[in-house]
């Protein structure tokens, strides 16, 4: 799944969508306005085409410190893993 190294010129690629990180993106974060919530999980083809309203993707690294406003739940979904 991980790819490493370069990908120049790959603008269809699923990149962080932090500004100035170009790693992998694995993850999406769902913003809930209304319920003032984030939800990390897998990542979605979706959410990079604008397709669900209010995501984006995160490399892990990234999204594992997204932490967003101060007050805000977040909830990681990880299937896979059994912590919950
Ligand atoms: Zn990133």
């Amino acid at each position: 799944m991980r790819r490493d190294g370069d990908t120049l010129g790959a603008m269809d690629d699923r990149t962080c969508s932090r500004p100035g990180c170009r790693r992998y993106a694995d993850r999406t974060v769902t913003v809930d306005y209304a319920a003032q919530l984030l939800v990390v999980g897998p990542l979605q083809q979706a959410s990079r085409q604008g397709a669900i309203e209010g995501s984006y993707a995160l490399c892990e690294p990234h999204a594992d410190r997204h932490a967003g406003p101060t007050g805000w739940q977040i909830v990681r979904y990880e299937p896979g893993h059994a912590s919950l």
